[in-house]
């Protein structure tokens, strides 16, 4: 019997859990957003990430910035959150529009603050094996698994897509956690064999059902991170119907990997309060 990885559910249950200890801790955790331009998917995006913070008492504030805004203005709103000793996490709502330094905002936000785990130095402690925020997709993914008590630990395990905010840190946690881990991409030769060696795959790569059942060995755990719009819904990168006939467990779309990373944003956004407030060093 195939196992549905739901992380819904898990989801909901780690979000009581984070209010109780919240109201319990004594301290006011607050996230800043920054939504640059008009998008309406991170408007949306930015949205639930605000209806969550209110569901476990943390505090937000949002900071909208035109479409045209440039790079500089944006540091400065960075730099001024940074500043601001009543906000313990910043998140700056990607993509940014065209024309605006990705790398020079990421770099700008203090490390400690980084909830979402994207700053150089929080990617190179995870690659070093001491991580202080990891980016929430691939943490709550490490969650998930844990949750289900899937221990990565000895298992091969593959990983389709290699982006700062998914594959890469992905793979990290997964070796950090003692899997002998390869990761894929466009140039990965037989990728449907590497796949189906795996006991434990993880694709993101959002392309709607990439991967198929053929690709999968029996029993292996499926990880789908994809989110694609295809005819007004949302479907994953993997092929959820067939896949399932194969796989030992499989997270569905939705209801699998997203609300797990909302969940554990706001994990890291309490850890950094509590970092912050209680003075700790990472
Ligand atoms: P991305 O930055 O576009 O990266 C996609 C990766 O997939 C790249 O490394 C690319 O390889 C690889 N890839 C694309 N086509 C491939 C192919 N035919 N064979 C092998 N590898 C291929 O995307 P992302 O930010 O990682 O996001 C991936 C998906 O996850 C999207 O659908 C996104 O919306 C979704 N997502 C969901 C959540 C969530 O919370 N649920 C969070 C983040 C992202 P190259 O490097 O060689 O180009």
């Amino acid at each position: 019997m195939t196992v549905i990885l739901d992380g819904k559910t898990v989801s909901e249950r780690r979000i009581e859990l984070l209010r109780e200890a919240i109201d319990e801790s004594g301290f006011s955790p607050r996230l800043a957003t920054v939504l640059v331009g008009d998008d309406p998917a991170s408007a949306l995006y930015v949205r639930m990430k605000h209806q969550a913070c209110e569901r476990v008492h943390i505090g937000s504030i949002n900071v909208t910035l035109p479409a045209g805004a440039t790079t500089e203005r944006v540091l400065e709103t960075v730099r001024r959150l940074n500043a601001d000793p009543e906000i313990h996490g910043i998140l700056v709502q990607l993509p940014l529009p065209a024309g605006i330094d990705r790398e020079a905002v990421i770099e700008a936000v203090s490390p400690e603050k980084d909830v979402d785990g994207f700053h150089p130095c929080n990617l190179g402690r995870l690659v070093s094996g001491q991580p202080l925020f990891a980016p929430c997709t691939p943490l709550g993914i490490m969650n998930l698994l844990c949750e289900y008590g899937i221990t990565p630990g000895g298992q091969r395990a593959v990983v389709v897509g290699r982006s700062i905010d998914v594959g890469r840190p992905m793979a990290a946690l997964l070796l950090n956690a003692d899997a002998t881990v390869t990761v894929c991409h466009r140039r990965t030769r037989d990728l449907g064999s590497v796949v189906r060696s795996a006991d434990l795959v993880v694709v993101a790569v959002g392309q709607a059902r990439f991967l198929t059942a053929e690709m999968v060995g029996e029993g292996a755990t499926v990880v789908d991170v994809g989110t694609n719009r295809v005819e007004g819904r949302l479907v994953g990168d993997v092929d959820f119907e067939a896949v399932r006939e194969r796989a030992g467990a499989i997270t569905p779309v939705p209801g699998g990997v997203g609300p797990m990373t909302i969940a554990t944003l706001m994990e890291n956004t309490f850890e950094a309060a509590r970092r912050l407030t209680c003075g700790s060093a990472p």
